[in-house]
């Protein structure tokens, strides 16, 4: 039984593939049904009778398209699901991923059973997709699935493969292009450990969409122009068109000759079975050239050097200081896009690794570092005399690593022996004692296997528990970093009604992560009221980006009637939030008024775009671009102007193409059409930062002035320090450009100028006559009196500690909706 995982699987959205880890080499399983060919077609087919997966699936996709599915990866974590008109029932896209997995179990001829697996995922995943990721896992039987992303598992296969000899320490990129997603990763290698700085990407860009454009670009416009037809292109693409099932036969002669381009300057399609307007038959033969299909990708490719220029821009870096751009995916077959992207940016492309197989190696080294969880159950039931608990660290960066270990079970008269697999070190036979503990010396850049065998005073083996002992002296992975902010959605204090991101966790963070963050209530909530509820939102994309510029992953309500005291507006809540290595996000909150805390109340959310909702978003979005457009031309604010006009083509576009989606769509599009609006309100949201950075500068200067006349007048000692405190740090916050900083820090001078303005007593009389005015409204009427008369009492003697207890009372008097005005004007409870 082996103590490590051992086996990786990169789950793709055109081609899969296995591998296994096994004694310091990767190989990668071939598919026993095709030629022992070593990736899988990520497609399903469905029969009444049966299900088929890869290669005759894909077959099946001319003869029965509706019953065909690929491509599913790219909608992972959304709501969608799949009809299937062969079942008449519908798949999910976890569904349709969990055959994909179970189908490459059959790939394994080693006997072991797989329990445990490493699953790669595109690094710019969202959380969303990669916990249906791990969903599709556990559906397809695994008990542990660990998520590696894409390209960390493209730099270990190729930092194994290289070995020591010729890696250098410094930074590369790896260029992912598939079937389905773009991604680009920085990676740095320093002091033998890989981590990824920075990464950008587009969850949808990829060999499917050159196949589309061929057809729709070049195909269709050349049949139309030869032959006569003039709806073909609806008669394919519409379910109901008489061409449909004609559109895939395009789609895959389309797949070929894009192929058979990467090889030749050009190629041949023929397809056959139509009949043009006067019913004859119709065969058509197309030409497309090299050079034709350069020019159709041209954009498409620029889109993802325009990407790495960001990263690039983002680091300071010059593309000097990046030693080479590691190519993968299918895709980086198509000589142009070798070319184009060195061409580009000035970085020598490096195609040294298989690209459809590399990220299953890759996994495949990364799950040899990992341990199994599920193992200590089987050694259990296995009952030795002797049984050994060893303890050791899986990874190391040193020449030797010390080996320790307890040994239960009666230990006179045995020895034990520890030798390295290569041969290379050899303890010789010791006394074997309760504690045991050696020096084990380590092969460099590799890894080292040890045996440790017992042996009684005759020589004979003594059976335990102990598998080989692994320590990996290869590239380690200093973690795992997450794609976007991770932010909380609360009430902004100034604006109420409307909402801002607090920041959680900062996009390129090491997993996992754990983070407390307390702030107080908005409102307040009694106990046994089911309808008061507080609703706590997590996002997940840029901070400084208005919440509706990003994706929802999950919230948690809190109602009060899971209350077992009331809770006032003011009292504080503090939300705990962990991330796992996988992308396991678990939420709580405790409430300190109530002692009371609220766990696995999180429901983490699926994607749902429906297409009347997104419409009506893009056009709020455009409206408010406008908007936007038209306020910096007033103010003569003409780069911003300038900026936000550069949107607007975008905006345009993304316009027609929504208003023309059809309700019942059931491509990817209005995905692809939800992340382009996402990105064009985050892109606005970024060139009207500087608009807010002034305006919170400004506020910033505003209550400053407010807070020092303040202290001048009635302040004491302490307020004065902290108000020095945080204007010695003006220096640093104001340079931050982030208007959440700065407000916060324009909130802690608030707080100052709250807190004196409650021992004014002019500024305690107005209040108590102010309240005097309302009395009439409030709850006990006897108290009121009572309360009222201390209070005149109160300013007769100048007590005005005792003044300001009244006025709280009174406060407490009021009904609620009157209580939340007055707070919002003066700020009770402080
Ligand atoms: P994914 O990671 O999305 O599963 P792959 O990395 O396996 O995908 O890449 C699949 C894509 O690569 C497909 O769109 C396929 O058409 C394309 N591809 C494979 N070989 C070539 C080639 N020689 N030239 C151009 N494209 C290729
Ligand atoms: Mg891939």
């Amino acid at each position: 039984m082996e103590n490590t995982i051992n086996f990786g699987i990169d789950l793709g959205t055109t081609n899969s593939a296995i591998a296994k880890f096994i004694k310091g080499e990767v190989v990668v399983f071939t598919n026993p049904q095709d030629f022992g060919r070593s990736t899988l077609p990520s497609v399903v087919s469905f029969r009444k009778d049966k299900i088929m997966i890869g290669n005759k699936a894909k077959e099946f996709l001319e003869k029965d398209p509706k019953s065909v599915v690929g491509a599913f990866k790219r909608k992972m974590g959304t709501a969608e699901s799949f009809k299937i008109k062969a079942l008449n029932e519908t798949k999910t896209p976890v569904d349709l991923s969990a055959l994909v997995l179970k189908e490459l179990k059959t790939f394994v001829n080693t006997g072991d059973s797989l329990e445990s697996v490493v699953i790669t995922i595109p690094a710019s995943f969202d959380t969303i997709q990669s916990n249906a990721t791990k969903e599709a896992g556990a559906q397809a039987g695994f008990k542990q699935v660990i998520l590696l992303q894409e390209p960390i598992a493209a730099s270990l296969a190729y930092a194994n493969m290289k070995k020591k000899m010729d890696m250098k320490e410094g930074l590369w990129l790896v260029y992912d292009l598939g079937g389905g997603t773009f991604d680009v990763a920085l990676v740095e290698i320093k002091n033998g450990e890989m981590k990824v700085i920075d990464h950008e990407g587009n969850n949808f860009l990829g060999g499917v969409d050159f196949d589309r454009m061929i057809v729709e670009k070049l195909l269709i416009p050349k049949i139309e122009e030869e032959y006569s037809f003039s709806s073909l292109e609806s008669d394919m693409k519409s379910a109901s068109g008489k061409y449909n099932a004609k559109y895939y036969v395009l789609l895959r002669r389309a797949e070929e000759a894009k192929i058979l381009l990467s090889a030749k300057s050009s190629a041949d399609i023929v397809i056959d079975g139509f009949e043009d307007e006067r019913g004859n038959d119709v065969d058509f033969e197309v030409t497309i050239t090299r050079s034709e299909f350069n020019d159709l990708i041209k954009s498409a490719i620029d889109s993802t050097t325009d990407m790495i220029k960001k990263i690039l821009t983002n680091k300071s870096l010059k593309s000097t200081d990046i030693q080479f751009t590691l190519m993968v995916g299918g895709s980086t077959y198509i000589p142009y896009v070798r070319q184009h992207v060195q061409e580009v940016l000035q970085i020598p492309t490096n195609c040294e690794i298989d690209p459809t197989t590399a990220i299953a190696i890759g996994a495949a080294y990364y799950a040899a570092t990992k341990p199994k969880e599920f193992n200590n159950v089987v050694q259990a039931r296995k009952e030795n005399a002797i049984s050994i608990k060893p303890a050791y660290q899986k990874a190391s960066k040193e020449k030797e690593e010390l080996f320790a270990a307890r040994i239960s079970g009666n230990v006179e008269g045995l020895f034990y022996r520890i030798t390295r697999e290569d041969g290379g070190f050899d303890t010789g036979l010791k006394k074997l004692s309760e504690r045991i503990n050696e020096d084990l010396p380590l092969v460099e850049d590799a890894f080292n296997f040890f045996k440790l065998t017992v042996y009684d005073e005759l020589n004979n083996i003594v059976e335990t528990n102990m598998d080989l002992i692994g320590i990996n002296s290869g590239f380690a992975i200093s973690g795992q970093p997450i794609p976007e902010d991770i932010c909380l959605e609360v009430d902004d204090g100034d604006n109420p009604g409307q909402t801002r991101l607090l920041l959680v966790f900062q996009k390129n963070s090491v997993l996992p992560l754990k983070r407390s963050i307390t702030f107080p209530l908005n409102k307040t909530l009694s106990k046994e009221s089911s309808d008061q509820v507080i609703r706590i939102n997590i996002l997940e994309g840029p901070h400084l980006s208005p919440p509706e510029a990003n994706k929802g992953i999950g919230y948690m309500e809190i109602s009060g009637d899971k209350l077992k005291k009331d809770v006032s507006k003011g009292s504080d809540i503090e939300i705990t939030i962990t991330m796992t290595e996988s992308r396991d996000l678990s939420v709580s909150a405790y409430l300190n008024m109530a002692d009371q805390e609220f766990k696995e109340i999180f429901n983490p959310k699926k994607r749902h775009t429906s297409i009347e909702y997104l419409k009506e978003q893009v056009v709020d979005l455009s409206e408010k671009l406008d908007e936007e457009i038209e306020h910096a031309t007033e103010k003569e604010d003409y780069e911003i102007a300038g900026a936000l006009t550069k949107l607007k083509k975008e905006m345009e576009q993304v316009e027609d193409e929504t208003e023309t989606l059809a309700l019942d769509d059931e491509s990817d599009n209005r995905y692809k059409l939800e992340d382009r609006k996402r990105k064009i309100a985050q892109e606005i949201s970024a060139a009207t930062q500087n608009k807010r950075v002034q305006l919170a500068k400004e506020h910033y200067f505003e209550i400053k002035e407010e807070c020092e006349k303040m202290i001048d007048e009635n302040g004491n000692d302490y307020e004065r320090q902290v108000f020095n405190g945080i204007v010695e740090k003006e220096e640093i916050f104001l340079t931050t450009n982030s208007p959440l900083k700065i407000q916060e820090k324009a909130d802690e001078l608030d707080g100052i100028i709250r807190q004196i303005q409650w021992r004014i007593p002019e500024f305690l009389v107005d209040i108590f006559s102010w309240l005097k005015r309302d009395s009439a409204k409030m709850n006990d009427q006897n108290v009121v009196k009572y309360l009222i008369e201390i209070g005149e009492s109160a300013i007769e003697n100048q007590q005005w500690d005792r003044l300001k207890d009244v006025n709280y009372s009174l406060f407490d008097q009021l009904p609620r909706t009157s209580r939340e005005q007055l707070n919002t004007r003066i700020g009770f409870g402080s």
